[in-house]
């Protein structure tokens, strides 16, 4: 943590020299720009980058549907049928679960509806979602629709996490003191593990145990967390959790999601759930049997077969992952974002403020930087130096230092270019 950084290019230079991950970069693709440039990529928060083995995942599965047809369900070099536990094992692995406690399925957005049906079960007691307010778009809409379903308000139900007046982030003594104020009211915590906005990480430990001692569900959208931070699952507790595969796991766009179900809840069988086919009990399945039998653990709660064009390049990344090791990539992690931070602090002064928690422990690979009026000029003006983050109306901009793809150069780069655009 002691780690002292430089200001200059050579600085960035001899790091990436010294990094021992610093070979995985050769292994994506990066985007180029209109004079034929490496770009400055820091949008992994967003869309990971392809591996190079991506494509040729796909043509294997291209080819054997040409060569086999239906057959390939079986006979196929890597058969579709159990082809989504190709990815159990690693993806169980990268969240910190066993490896029944993880499913590779549709996505992020129709899993948390599915863990939702089973255990967003209000009642007139408690009947409440604790969620962060301003969280993202979708998983509001969600929790909206699905408090409407079940014949309540929105505005009665949904208990919103706000940071204080004048902060950015939610300071976890809030979430914290929120549970044991509200938590006999309340039906499910629904929060981000990452906030997709801030970068800020949730004490998910925490909010689990205190959620828990209330008698409340808690699950976890891990959209922002999912690649990007050290997850331990299983042993945190959480009844649920749900991610998408295309921000840090670069599985490609609209890649299938992920979902965790804690062992606790494995042989559930009278919780309600959504059934579908491949949910059924693997032995039985093709027996077309009218009665539906789930699946023990996570996978008891697929509905479809997958789309296995998709899951292959899910595979080839997950395989870099399991090379890198999760434990190797947040180092390099922290230490990318904290250089990040310092060359920003040092190069600029007054015109822009970081959003994100400064401590390390509290934030993932990920600054948001609030920027001056003019904002949308400014980002232009960094698209068109190649850099490519994400702008938020209406003054945020994002940017993923990714360890498994950026390098130092990149930040340095990446700095250089801000400062010009900011003047
Ligand atoms: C990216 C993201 C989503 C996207 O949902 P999809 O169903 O994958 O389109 C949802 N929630 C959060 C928090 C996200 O960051």
């Amino acid at each position: 943590m002691g780690q002292s950084f430089e200001t200059g290019a050579e600085f960035a230079a001899a790091m990436d020299r010294k990094d021992p991950l610093a070979h995985f970069r050769q292994r994506f693709c990066f985007p180029k720009t209109k004079s034929g440039e490496e770009c400055t990529y820091l949008c992994g928060h967003s869309l990971g980058l392809q591996p190079n083995t991506a494509r040729s995942y796909v043509e294997q599965e291209l080819h054997d549907w040409c060569e086999l047809g239906v057959e390939g369900h079986f006979h196929a070099q890597n058969p579709w049928v159990p082809y989504h536990r190709l990815l159990a094992g690693h993806t169980a692995s990268l969240v910190g679960a066993n490896p029944a406690e993880v499913v590779v399925m549709n996505s992020l957005t129709v899993n948390l509806h599915l863990m939702m049906a089973s255990f967003y079960r209000p009642t007139k007691q408690r009947h409440k979602i604790l969620a962060e307010r301003g969280a993202f778009p979708s998983d509001q809409y969600a929790l909206q629709s699905q408090i409407r379903f079940h014949g309540y308000e929105p505005e009665a139900c949904l208990l919103e996490l706000a940071p204080r007046c004048g902060e950015s982030c939610i300071r976890d003594e809030d979430v914290e003191s929120m549970i044991n104020d509200q938590g006999e009211s309340i039906a499910l915590i629904l929060l981000g593990g990452v906030n997709y906005a801030t970068g800020q990480i949730f004490d998910m430990e925490g909010i689990t145990r205190a959620g828990h001692r209330k008698g409340c569900i808690v699950g976890f959208d891990l959209a922002h967390a999912a690649g990007n931070i050290p997850l331990r699952l299983h042993d945190w507790g959480p009844d649920f959790a749900v991610w998408c595969s295309y921000k840090y796991l670069n599985g490609g766009p609209g890649c299938l999601g992920g979902c965790f179900v804690h062992e606790r809840h494995a042989r559930s069988w009278s919780l309600p759930r959504f059934a579908g086919w491949w949910g059924h009990d693997e032995a039985s399945r093709f027996r077309m049997d009218p009665q539906f039998r789930p699946m023990a653990g996570a996978e008891g709660w697929q509905l479809s077969n997958p789309p296995i064009l998709a899951l292959a390049p899910l595979r080839a990344s997950m395989e870099i992952f399991m090379e890198a090791g999760m434990d190797r990539l947040r180092t390099k992690s922290i230490s990318l974002t904290r250089y990040m931070e310092f060359l920003l602090h040092q190069r600029i002064s007054q015109k822009f403020s970081i959003i994100t928690p400064p401590a390390p422990q509290r934030r993932g690979a990920q600054l948001s930087i609030r920027i001056p009026a003019g904002a949308r000029d400014f980002s232009d003006k960094l698209a068109a130096a190649g850099v490519i983050g994400d702008f938020r109306e209406p003054d945020i901009f994002r940017v993923a230092p990714v360890p498994l793809y950026n390098s130092y150069q990149d930040v340095y780069r990446f700095v250089q270019h801000f400062a010009a655009a900011l003047g």
